[in-house]
């Protein structure tokens, strides 16, 4: 079932994600708002009624925090860094706009410039988690607060209550797109989940292979899966449980029995349901001793175990994983697997050891 909300261990990574799926639109949000404070320039010229050599560079100034942002941004991979590094830009223009605003000669024209910051704040906080935007956006009334010790705005008070809505409404709006992005995150967390997961037993199907195998060579890649060890198992005369018991009987066969397998394995290691009845696990960072000695712990659980239906057995092939393509370890097991069915069934046989009888 999809849950409702994220889980508390899961919020880092779901605003990482939000920052990684926001970002762009962030970061161009951060870069065109230092080229508008560029641009207010011309504002300046209006106001002054000729060109406002005076105000230039001030405006001009915000070139470098531009330029630093564009450099710093690529190796900003983190959401948490982000968020320093992205508000500091609406934040360098407000301050360039204050240095502006010095030299006009009515200062109140502060109060439109201020506003406009707002929408900055809002787009740059798309990609923010919810709370530090609050407290990254809410700086804004500290810089009015810090600049009007000297700048005097005539109107201080109205720039105050007038801002106060607008902060109010961006995160009202920002609450309700982190809330739909959240909902996203969970439906696309859920797809991923379902598209590993068989449904009947729910360990892992085949395509978990794809996240665990290189494309390129076939090999496992990911460095923690260069010992492994691979059991393949499946159950004995299964076709009897069906024909006697009925197909359902079969299904819940198979759920015990996957039970029956996470039950003797770690957390750390998979299992896969690999076809009709047969599972194939991987012992991660296991020698092959202990594999064996796992194998057979689980095919004798599975023997001991009463499932409410009938007594069943299953056999094991067990291969070591020798680091290269995944496909010759899992032909090795299965294999085994295949020897064990010709030798009477119930057992555990390991690749080594037919490969020793046979020379
Ligand atoms: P063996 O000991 O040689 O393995 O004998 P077996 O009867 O288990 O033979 P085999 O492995 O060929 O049998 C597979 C059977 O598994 C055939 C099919 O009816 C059954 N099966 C496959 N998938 C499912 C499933 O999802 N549910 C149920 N109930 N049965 C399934
Ligand atoms: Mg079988
Ligand atoms: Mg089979």
């Amino acid at each position: 079932m999809l849950e409702k909300t994220i889980p508390k261990e899961e919020l880092n990574s779901y605003y990482q994600s939000k920052f990684e799926y926001y970002r762009k639109l962030s970061a161009l949000a951060a870069i065109a708002t230092g080229i508008l404070e560029i641009c207010y320039f011309v504002t300046d010229c209006q106001i002054f009624g000729r060109f406002a050599n005076e105000t230039l560079i001030p405006r001009i100034s915000v070139m470098i925090p531009l330029i630093l942002f564009v450099i710093l941004n690529p190796m900003v991979k983190t959401y948490r860094r982000g968020c320093l590094l992205y508000y500091f830009i609406p934040h360098s223009a407000m301050w360039a706009t204050i240095w502006a605003i010095w030299y006009l000669p009515d200062r109140d024209f502060a109060r439109e410039g201020f506003i406009i910051m707002h929408f900055a704040f809002l787009c740059i906080g798309l990609a923010m988690p919810l709370k530090q935007h609050i407290v990254m956006h809410g700086l804004i009334f500290a810089n009015i607060i810090i600049s009007n010790l000297f700048i005097h705005y005539q109107h201080f008070d109205m720039m105050i209550t007038l801002a106060l809505p607008v902060y109010a409404g961006v995160i009202f709006i920002l609450l309700i797109l982190e809330k739909s992005y959240a909902d996203h995150y969970l439906i696309r967390k859920q797809i991923e989940k379902n598209s590993v997961t068989d449904q009947l037993t729910t360990v892992f199907n085949r395509n978990k292979l794809e996240e665990i195998v290189s494309s390129e060579d076939e090999r496992f890649d990911i460095e923690q899966y260069r010992d492994v060890v691979v059991l393949m198992i499946d159950i004995d005369k299964f076709k009897r449980v069906n024909d006697t018991y009925g197909h359902d009987a079969g299904d819940r066969t198979l759920v015990f029995i996957s039970e029956q397998i996470k039950s003797c394995i770690r957390s750390t290691d998979i299992i896969i349901r690999w076809g009709g009845e047969e599972f194939v696990v991987l012992l991660v960072g296991a020698a092959m001793e202990v594999g064996l000695n796992i194998a057979e712990h689980i095919r004798s659980s599975v023997e001991a175990a009463d499932n409410g239906i009938c007594p069943i057995t299953i056999s094991v092939g067990v291969s070591k994983y020798d680091g290269g393509n995944y496909r010759e370890a899992v032909n090795k097991a299965d294999q085994a697997l295949y020897y064990a069915k010709n030798h009477g069934r119930n057992l555990v046989v390991s690749y080594e050891d037919i490969e020793d009888r046979s020379t």
